[in-house]
């Protein structure tokens, strides 16, 4: 029976965290800061982890969803890079099979632009010697034919060949909150809606972080012996608190992804395709939409409102067309969309495109650890470093080595992906009488094992329209697990509603909105500003400014 992770959970944990002296603090709760959480408390540490938003609320939850090898770092030369995050693709899929699941992607080759064909072949070749992967996925180059069959959407004209090769597909905000809650089962004390406003000094060292509650609007202080700053895009806002930005700062470029139905762009399968400058971009399938993106632009405006304007909607839009013209997507046909800020480290004359993606670590005079850059995909090693520094630094006398590469994901107690399929072919049974074999991928893919405590739920607060049960039993299960605290964490980052099912969304919202008021004893204005502000939320998915905000 997994321990509770809730609104009432946060309340004890904020004591604690205000009255004990922690040995670590992190500051962000996306994937970095969870990594370090679990690595740094299954190794023994005593850690606090404090997240201004939700969980994820950041760059965790609009990446492009992909553990990935990272080929475009290959063009750039950053072996490294490929190796590492490379071998760590297969370790994430072994901890959580059912949330890190194998795709493969199509490349497709042309005359006269992109890598060719022989330079994609051999550059795959090497890919997968550097990641390591297994003989029965390796890349294999298909002829022109060939890949016209794996995709008769592409323009046949301008295709030479292709080539397929081994990637997965993940939810970035739901690996977010399956870590988080791992590391709060090996002991890390956390609380969302906290936002660190300032560092405490002792003897010009940083001692701890002063915190506002933002749900109370009660102010703590918790004591640490070391800080870390894992704040993603907001890195540079704590390490100006800390008076520590001397040489190297953020650079932050914007991503784009925009969601249409699968039935408008009925791809077969995932694909990784050229742009005209020269970039290249994903369009991937997902339950009932494609997805497509990225764009890579310098980005100045506000961190907490990133959204998609024009042009970025046209610039993904006119690059599909150009390589599905039969598909002819009009901005009529965007659904949703989401825009994200990569935190990477600024180097002279480089465009966005150009930064490294590679992870630094920045230590202040007065001890605050700051980490940027780095991948979804390489977290487990970014927090690997960081803890070893710390431990290193300031706890000489414990031994244990980082052994996060063997602790499993909280619902993820299958052995491998076989174990994934037995399971959902058990809940299709289930789910089946009850006319909800529909919803049998996205949960497994969503909550893995935890699906029983859902369906038990569900089977013990049955209603005739079975739909709106188990959206409650899963609204019951975030409430109780997931420290869901307002309706957009639930149904933005735990669920994916907002991105990829908006008509849920719609016919959703209000009994999501009702049990709420009923969970948390909400008045009427509760509820008013609660519904104002997932409107906005909806407005900003789907409708797109001339230009970026100030
Ligand atoms: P964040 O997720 O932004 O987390 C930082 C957190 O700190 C935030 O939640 C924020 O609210 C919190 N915070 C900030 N200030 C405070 C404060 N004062 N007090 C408390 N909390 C605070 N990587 C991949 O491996 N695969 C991909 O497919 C991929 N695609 C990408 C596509 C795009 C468009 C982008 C932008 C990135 C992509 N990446 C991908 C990179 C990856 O998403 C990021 O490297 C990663 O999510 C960064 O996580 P983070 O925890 O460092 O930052």
């Amino acid at each position: 029976m997994p321990h509770t992770f809730s609104s009432k959970t946060r309340e004890l944990s904020i004591r604690q965290m205000a009255t004990e002296s922690m040995d670590l603090v992190v500051v962000g709760g996306g994937i970095t800061g969870a990594g370090i959480a679990l690595d740094a408390a299954s190794r023994g540490l005593t850690v606090a982890l404090i997240e201004k938003n939700d969980f994820a609320f950041g760059t965790s939850s609009r990446s492009t969803k992909l553990i990935h090898g990272g080929l475009r770092y290959l063009k750039q030369l950053e072996f490294g890079l490929v190796k590492e995050v490379g071998s760590e693709r297969a370790i994430v899929h072994r901890l959580a099979p059912h949330l890190v699941i194998p795709e493969k992607m199509l490349l497709p080759l042309y005359e006269k632009r992109g890598m060719g064909y022989w330079l994609a072949s051999l550059g795959l070749k090497i890919y997968d010697w550097l990641a390591g992967v297994k003989q029965q996925d390796r890349r294999v180059m298909l002829t022109r034919g060939q890949t016209l069959r794996a995709e008769p959407l592409l323009k046949p004209e301008d295709v030479k060949g292709g080539a397929i090769y081994a990637e997965y597909r993940t939810d970035d905000a739901r690996l977010t909150i399956e870590i988080i809650k791992t590391a709060n089962s090996k002991g890390a004390i956390i609380a969302n809606y906290c936002r660190v406003t300032d560092f405490v000094y002792a003897e010009n060292r940083v001692a701890g972080v002063q915190v506002t509650d933002l749900i109370t609007g009660n102010t703590f202080t918790v004591k640490a012996n070391t800080v870390v700053n894992a704040a993603g895009p907001w890195v540079d806002e704590l390490r100006e608190l800390n008076h520590s930005i001397k040489t190297k700062r953020l650079h932050l470029t914007k991503g784009v992804h925009l969601v249409v139905s699968h039935n408008k762009f009925p791809i077969k399968q995932a694909i990784y395709f050229d742009v005209d400058d020269g970039r290249m971009i994903f369009a991937i399938p997902r339950g009932r939409t494609t997805y497509i993106g990225t764009t890579d632009t310098n980005y100045n405006g506000s961190k907490d409102d990133v959204l998609t304007t024009l042009g970025d909607l046209t610039y993904i839009v006119n690059a599909t067309n150009r390589t599905f013209p039969k598909v002819g997507l009009t901005i009529n046909d965007i659904e949703s969309s989401w825009a994200g800020l990569r935190p990477l480290i600024h180097e002279d004359g480089k465009s966005a495109s150009e930064l490294s993606r590679k992870d630094e670590i920045f230590e202040s005079e007065t001890g605050l650890i700051s980490i940027a850059g780095g991948k979804l995909t390489g977290y487990r090693k970014m927090a690997e470093r960081i803890v070893d520094r710390v431990v290193s630094t300031s706890f000489p006398q414990l031994k244990i080595k980082c052994f996060t590469e063997s602790i499993p994901f909280s619902g993820a107690q299958f052995r491998n992906y076989d174990e994934v399929r037995n399971y959902k072919g058990s809940l299709l049974i289930q789910l089946s009488v009850l006319h909800l074999a529909d919803h049998v991928n996205y949960l497994v893919a969503n909550y893995g094992k935890q699906c029983d405590l859902i369906l038990e739920r569900l089977r013990t607060n049955l209603e005739k329209d079975t739909d709106v049960a188990l959206l409650k039993a899963e609204l019951w299960y975030c409430l109780e697990y997931e420290m869901v605290l307002t309706p957009e964490d639930f149904l933005v980052r735990r669920t994916g509603m907002l991105y990829f099912d908006l008509p849920r969304l719609q016919k959703a919202k209000e009994v999501v909105f009702l049990e709420f008021k009923s969970f948390f004893n909400w008045s009427s204005n509760d509820l008013g500003i609660a519904r104002e502000r997932l409107e906005k939320l909806i407005l900003q998915a789907t409708q797109f400014l001339p230009s970026n905000n100030p």
